[in-house]
């Protein structure tokens, strides 16, 4: 395993729609393992493909209950429900806090690391973690629909 560099804001690739991943192989394995480590050392609850230069559809997450990996995932806007607002951060904008509106609960559908299909309903933080890093595979930020932006050194 190995700790990749984070891509930061205004990094084009940030902005890039992210290709869906055609096959689960080792590569795209070995790339879901470096991305947790990498997540867990920058004390991070999630993380995106893009943001460490991969213009794939990966995403992985973990609220503190264990490491989730999703390949190609889609919300499903049907079943998307409640809102709420918080505080969002991002690894790849250090230092820049926002409020965000979110679905309360969502249903997440893609492919964990063994390429089997798998469904995931969230709520709470692990439903904000997850709309966030599958808006970074269409190239969006949370400060694109921050209700309110802060920068540490704003202070
Ligand atoms: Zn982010």
């Amino acid at each position: 395993m190995a700790i990749l560099e984070i891509v930061k804001d205004p990094d084009p690739v940030l902005r890039r729609k992210a290709e869906p991943v055609t096959q689960v192989t080792k590569r795209i394995r070995r790339l879901i393992k470096d991305m947790l480590e990498t997540m867990y050392s920058a004390d991070g609850v999630g993380l995106a493909a893009p943001q460490v230069g991969v213009s794939e559809r990966v995403i992985v997450v973990d609220i503190g209950e264990g490491p989730v990996a999703l390949i190609n995932p889609e919300i499903e806007i049907d079943e998307a429900s409640g809102k709420e607002i918080d505080v969002e951060g991002c690894l790849s904008i250090p230092g820049t806090f926002g409020y965000v509106e979110r679905a309360e609960e969502v249903v997440v559908n893609g492919l964990n690391e063994t390429g089997r299909s798998t469904r995931i309903k969230a709520e709470g933080l692990f439903a904000r973690a997850l709309q966030h890093e599958t808006d970074h595979l269409d190239g969006v930020l949370f400060i694109d629909h921050a209700l309110e932006i802060q920068s540490e050194t704003d202070k």
